[in-house]
């Protein structure tokens, strides 16, 4: 896994210039209001006013710009900006229809054609709150009934505001009037209790204006409320026509903000505390029927009341699944968590059902969380689980167990219909992800159980899954089917522990040592030291098959004094042979210690080595878990002319400009680097970046893993200093690494001595 860094700065660029002209329309839109709220107030109130009704025109239509900018900053990919800005833009068109139909009229019949495109706003506005809903899966329900008696209670307390107009409705207009004028407001509650209660609910977001939202909502009702209690005396330009414009615009600049935010960012904190909804609603229905013990009200206002109180009691009801849900349910996915997992399993499993059980562990993701962030950690998870999501049937049981676990049951599957599953899941990763500005590569590990043949009981096949899951992880193979072979794995780790033991006791490793070959003329004038095992039973062992265990069980110290001492003793051994050559040598995190610097010195004293023939190899990744107290130990040993060196540089996350802070002599570019480099011109391009970047910092720059003769040249052809690899030598034993030397080196002194210098 690795971050892009380069792609960033450039799409960064774009979307800032976007961002610019939306602010200055958001800005102008809200000049425009200004100016026509100032008109109207100012203006003479008597008259009907229509230069200001045109400025609330122009304001309303600088409202749809804002939207269509919000659209299409966002590519038409939001709904929620897209129902919305809808719902402007028709609020506006009937504004303007009715304008344009005035004709010298102070106000129209009370219905025209304008209310068609009234009406229309409310399901589009409506529309565009349930789109935030979409995002939270299971627990949708209850928030909508949340809504719903918030709303009931809100129509209860209308139904009496609006008594009068209702009581006196023959008196003013038709029937049909009074309806339309009282519905309006009925509609705005409606709108304002769905939003409450969304704020209510956990984990949803209204994007950063959503009191933008809220302000236009009610203001925009309460012109309706106005508008329906004087109809009659209603003219165009009125202080009523404010509400409704301050509305429209107010709604319009939250969808800005929507789109501003952009998808990735939540905000948990803002959410009001939950069961406000209820209690407002609750209280306002009691008020009601108090106010209907006291005084005439409408039979309505008070059927509605007893309604909101008894639906209160249903979302009680709910609320309880509603827990069960999320106490089943993971808060990041929205997938189901271990304990769905658990509670689910046992109606798939059991008997001869055949089934496969897939536990997908990502590889590395520490990484990405220590580097980027939990931000940024959450936001990756996000995008894996929809990922998989994409790639599993529906009634399929998918769920994260937690950090970057997931699991994944198939009812029915055989074990070739599993291993085809789980190519599918690792291809489904093979596009870098993209988190904000990074573009990060992800890879998986998938442990596969079967059921009937690897048990029927649900927490042994989980156990086995587990243990697939580890041997995966281990061979670095992509997937693996549990085999009982992998079970006594418990008891091998302790055998080859108690085997590495006796291997240090009894001195059975040995050191290789890989040329390190200058690009410009072939000169070796140093060696990287790798350790072997010679296992008495299993022959030569790699690192790879040992270290980890080594790390693990706390043996990694004495391994590295180990290969220190025999490392420095040995370029002791070739210095009295004459091959002056510097060596290096790695060491793991668990080795960087206060008491290093000491322990390097002494044995450098002891054979009279100077400093500068030792290299350190530091992992990038070790650097960055453990960055400030590791900097100071390797400064300590820099300050005393040891060299420190990079290693594995471009799979960790550090980012270039920490480099500068590194106390360093030496990058050592990581070996799929260098692959990639053959087939990916972003690679060879990056390798190049690096290599310059690297020498204006005054480092010097190691191609690892160059196996073939055009890799070599384009290295050299890049600047690269140094490579190492199969194409120059594997790892040699110490015995051949002079006489390789001699050979491969173009110029040898006259009197056979070699001289290396430094680099
Ligand atoms: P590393 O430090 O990245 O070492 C380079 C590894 O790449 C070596 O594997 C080397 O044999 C291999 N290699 C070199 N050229 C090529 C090539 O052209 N193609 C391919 N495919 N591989 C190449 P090795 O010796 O198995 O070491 C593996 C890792 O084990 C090392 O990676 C290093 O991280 C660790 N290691 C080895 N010896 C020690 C040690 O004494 N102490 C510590 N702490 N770690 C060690
Ligand atoms: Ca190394
Ligand atoms: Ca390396």
């Amino acid at each position: 896994m690795r971050a892009d860094t380069r792609k960033a700065g450039r799409t960064g660029r774009d979307t800032m210039g976007r961002t610019d002209a939306s602010r200055v329309l958001a800005i102008g839109t809200v000049v425009v209001l200004l100016v026509y709220i100032v008109a109207v107030l100012f203006g003479d109130m008597a008259r009907v006013d229509l230069f200001g009704a045109w400025l609330g025109i122009v304001a309303e239509l600088a409202a749809v710009a804002v939207c269509v900018g919000a659209v299409l900053r966002t590519r038409w990919s939001q709904w929620q900006i897209l129902l919305g800005g809808a719902a402007v833009a028709v609020y506006t068109a009937g504004d303007l229809s009715y304008l344009l139909a005035l004709d010298g009229e102070e106000s129209l019949a009370a219905v025209s054609l304008a209310d068609a495109a009234y009406f229309v706003f409310y399901p589009l506005m409506l529309g565009a709150l349930a789109m935030t809903l979409r995002k939270l899966k299971g627990v949708a329900w209850p928030v909508l009934l949340d809504s719903l008696v918030g709303a009931l209670a809100a129509a209860s307390l209308m139904t009496l505001i609006l008594a009068p107009v209702l009581r006196s409705g023959a008196a003013g207009g038709t029937p049909f009037e009074v309806v339309v004028a009282v519905v309006y407001p009925l509609l705005d509650l409606l709108l304002i209790t769905a939003v409450g209660g969304l704020l209510t609910s956990r984990g949803l977001d209204l994007g950063p204006r959503w009191p933008l939202l809220i302000a236009g909502l009610i203001l925009f009702s309460a012109a309706d409320v106005a508008y329906a209690l004087g109809m009659q005396d209603y003219a165009v330009g009125s202080i009523i026509d404010v509400g409704w414009i301050v509305g429209v615009v107010g709604i319009a600049l939250w969808i800005d903000g929507v789109a501003r935010a952009g998808t990735a960012s939540r905000h948990h904190d803002r959410a009001l505390p939950a069961l406000t909804t209820l209690m407002a609603s609750t209280t306002a229905a009691v008020a009601v029927l108090i106010i209907g013990c006291q005084v005439p009200i409408p039979l309505l206002a008070q059927i509605l009341a007893a309604l909101t109180l008894l639906l209160t009691a249903a979302p009680l009801v709910f609320r309880n699944r509603m827990l069960r849900i999320l106490a089943t349910t993971d808060e990041l996915t929205g997938l189901p968590n271990r304990r769905g997992l658990v509670a689910d399993l046992p109606r798939r499993v059991g008997g001869d059902r055949v089934g496969a059980l897939l536990f997908m562990d990502l590889d590395r993701f520490k990484d990405v969380n220590d580097a980027l962030g939990h931000d940024v950690g959450d936001a990756l998870l996000v995008q894996v689980s929809e990922r998989f999501a994409r790639q599993v049937d529906a009634g399929a049981l998918f769920a994260r167990l937690g950090g970057d676990e997931f699991a994944l049951f198939l009812d029915g599957a055989t074990r070739e219909e599993a291993l085809t599953a789980a190519r599918r899941l690792e291809a489904a990763l093979d596009q870098p992800i993209q988190v904000g500005t990074a573009s990060l590569k992800v890879s998986v590990s998938i442990g596969i159980a079967l059921t009937p043949d690897n048990g029927t009981d649900v927490t042994l096949l989980m156990r086995k899954a587990d243990i697939a899951m580890f041997r995966a992880k281990s061979d670095r193979s992509g997937h693996h089917v549990y085999s009982s072979m992998d079970d006594d794995g418990g008891a091998r780790k302790l055998r080859t522990l108690q085997e590495l033991r006796v291997a240090l006791a009894e001195a059975q490793f040995e050191v290789h040592y890989q040329p390190k070959v200058r690009l410009t003329d072939d000169a070796v004038s140093s060696v990287e030291a790798l350790i072997r095992w010679n296992h008495p039973l299993l022959g030569q062992l790699p690192p790879a098959s040992f270290l980890p265990l080594a790390e693990e069980a706390g043996l990694m110290p004495a391994i590295s004094a180990l290969v220190l001492e025999e490392a420095v003793a040995q370029v002791d051994r070739w210095r009295t042979e004459g091959l002056v050559i510097s060596v290096a040598v790695n060491l793991s995190g668990s080795c960087i210690q206060e008491g290093l610097p000491r322990q390097i010195r002494l044995l450098l004293e002891e054979r009279d080595i100077p400093p500068e023939c030792l290299v350190l190899e530091i992992t990038e990744d070790m650097l960055m878990r453990n960055p400030a107290d590791a900097a100071r130990i390797l400064a300590r040993l820099r300050a005393k002319g040891i060299q420190i060196s990079i290693d594995d540089f471009g799979t960790g996350y550090s980012s270039l400009a920490y480099l500068r802070d590194l106390p360093a002599d030496e990058l050592k570019l990581d070996r799929s680097f260098i692959t990639a480099m053959r087939t990916d011109r972003r690679a060879h391009g990056l390798v190049g970046s690096i290599v310059d970047l690297a020498h204006s910092l005054d480092l010097r720059v190691v191609a690892e893993g160059v196996d073939n003769e055009a890799t070599r040249a384009e290295l050299r052809a890049l600047g690269c200093d140094l490579a190492q690899g199969f194409h120059f030598a594997r790892p040699l034993p110490a015995a051949d690494v002079a006489p390789w030397i001699r050979a491969h080196t173009p110029a040898v002194p006259e009197d056979d001595t070699l001289v290396a210098q430094r680099i």
